[in-house]
């Protein structure tokens, strides 16, 4: 038995994310998660919202709400709207957390006491009337490039230009619209990530199992340029951890807070840690997950993420690992992703166009999106949404294949020998040539998942359905009982047994139908399978079953086309 942590990068909290972002981290982890539990490892899998930051101060201004009430609401949605998915955290923290307050300044004071952080005095744009610096976003101006009047103070929307705040040409604050402005000196922390650029760099060069896509990323930020730099981590804001605390190796930080990207992977640890309390657990419970001094020097660490948070996954926080001097674990392997797109274009949490997961909740049940997200996941390159493929993966695969599969047997069954496992007669060379090509199949299922290569899992998956749909087709009882009854017991002993196999060798991808199918077939046998024939005899004659009502339905013509305009774009 194996230990596996996994973590889903932290989606952001501010509002209901889409399609493009569950497929991009949660779903493929939740699969990998899924199929390492129903293989009898112990897995831990932690997931959290990611909740500081200046766009959360925001979006609960613009919502009329304090900030902290405004993230524990949006925390509830998401954690509701993830159960709703089937996603399997074993907690699903936040980033706001008291244990990540606790663990951040931890690692900060390390960090301090080991040389890598440096305090610089840098000059920021300060509003009297607001009391209070005015970092990025909180500041509009006129853009001194193209003359737009409602530049921000990090980037002209207008022409595109990257402004810094003291840029701007009649600025006024974001907050009040104030123009009584100065420019004041600030303090702030800089973590000094060149100092550790060697041992980062031989951390990633020991990494020879790691897709190129994931190290030529690391090495690009490692090494272009004037290679890796070193990064601010406060910010002058009120709602975060607090840069000044007991213990901290520095004076005169009152007021600011830690950056968002330095406190946000510290919570795949804390997360941990909240899963212990919740539990009841003492801390020797998390830390034998993420110290190596504590137990986890046998744990296997995989992360997931979209490739767009790779440079912090790869430098930024190995960065704060390995400057700690702590022995933490660090990430055995990243899975990274490509992007989803949505009919011809991108996904758009502005517009409002795509899927978001609340839609796709309120129109199909989570099995459908949990299936054709996965079986089309974009790992090599960026993959397409299209509701034609939509519904015609759903139809094929899941209705024709699989739901048929189940409905026929079971419903001949019941038919010709009641709703029970018939007894009597032998299996022909037919099922013998069925067991081998599974044997086949299944091993090779098994290898893709434990590779993570999504797609091809599916499509074996596929192909394992397929095989049993086939049998059926070919080795037709319905028409051999006539004359042979006892050979058409077999089949059909054979087929409910199938049925079984299904369940558990799909349970990763679609869990509510492996529910259904266990139920309906009355076990809760859900043995991972050995040797295929052994596991076509687990339920033996006379074992009593239910016939399952429709297990998947099939998207009709004219519900894909009136989803097509629904979704097409401007959420209000
Ligand atoms: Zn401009």
């Amino acid at each position: 038995m194996a230990r596996i942590l996994i973590t889903s990068a932290i989606p952001y909290i501010n509002g209901i994310k889409h399609l493009g972002n569950l497929v991009g981290s949660q779903l493929p982890a939740d699969l990998y998660a899924r199929y390492n539990r129903m293989r009898g490892h112990e897995v831990m899998f932690i997931c959290a919202t990611d909740e500081h930051g200046t766009p959360a101060e925001l979006a609960a201004a613009k919502a009329g709400k304090p900030v902290a009430e405004y993230c524990a609401e949006m925390h509830g949605i998401q954690a509701e709207i993830a159960r709703g998915f089937r996603l399997s955290f074993d907690h699903f923290g936040r980033s706001s957390s008291e244990r990540n307050h606790r663990l951040t300044q931890h690692m900060a004071r390390k960090l301090g006491e080991n040389g890598l952080i440096a305090e610089v005095v840098e000059k920021q744009v300060f509003s009297v009337a607001d009391n209070r610096f005015l970092p990025d976003r909180y500041i509009e101006g006129t853009c001194p490039n193209c003359g737009y009047e409602k530049a921000r103070g990090d980037q002209c929307e207008n022409c595109t230009k990257q402004l810094d705040p003291t840029d701007l040409i009649n600025p006024r604050s974001a907050v009040s619209g104030s123009t009584e402005l100065e420019v004041r000196e600030t303090k702030h922390l800089y973590l000094r990530q060149r100092t550790l650029k060697e041992k980062l760099g031989e951390w990633i060069d020991s990494k020879t199992d790691w897709p190129v896509l994931t190290t030529s990323i690391a090495k690009k930020w490692l090494n272009d340029g004037e290679g890796l730099q070193d990064r601010g981590i406060t910010r002058d804001l009120s709602w975060g951890v607090p840069a000044q605390f007991e213990g901290a190796p520095w004076t005169g930080m009152e007021g600011k807070v830690f950056y968002v990207w330095f406190d946000a992977p510290i919570e795949y640890i804390a997360g941990t840690a909240e899963w212990a309390d919740a539990n009841g657990l003492d801390d020797t419970a998390w830390e034998r997950w993420w110290r190596t001094d504590k137990g986890a020097d046998d744990v296997t660490y995989v992360q997931f993420m979209g490739k767009d948070n790779v440079p912090f996954h790869t430098l930024s926080f190995p960065a704060t690992i390995i400057g700690s001097e702590e022995p933490w674990k660090l990430v055995d392997y990243i899975k990274s992703f490509n992007y989803l797109n949505y009919d011809g274009g991108q996904f758009s949490t502005s517009q409002g166009r795509g899927v978001f997961m609340d839609q796709a909740l309120s129109i199909l049940p989570a099995d459908y999106w949990r299936w054709w997200l996965l079986s089309h996941a974009p790992e090599n390159s960026d993959s397409e949404f299209t509701w034609e493929n939509f519904q015609a993966s759903v139809n094929k695969d899941l209705a024709d294949v699989l739901g048929n599969f189940v409905s026929r047997v079971t419903k001949f069954c019941r038919s010709k020998f009641g709703e029970v496992i018939p007894e009597g007669g032998q299996t022909d060379e037919r099922a013998a040539t069925l067991v081998e090509e599974l044997e086949t199949r299944v091993r090779a299922y098994e290898g893709h998942m434990e590779a993570m290569e999504i797609r091809k899992a599916a499509g074996e998956l596929r192909a394992i359905w397929v095989a049993g749909n086939e049998y059926l087709q070919s080795a037709a009882p319905w028409a051999v009982f006539k004359d042979d009854p006892e050979r058409a017991a077999a089949m059909v002993r054979l087929g409910l047994n199938l049925v079984r196999l299904y369940a558990v060798l799909s349970e990763p991808f679609i869990p509510d139908a492996s529910a259904r199918m266990l139920a309906a077939m009355g076990t809760e046998d859900r043995t991972w399978p050995g040797a295929i024939a052994e596991a076509l005899a687990a339920l033996p004659a006379g074992h009593a079953f239910e016939t399952p009502e429709v297990l998947f339905r099939k998207i009709a013509d004219e519900e894909r086309e009136d989803w097509q305009g629904r979704f097409a774009g401007v959420r209000t």
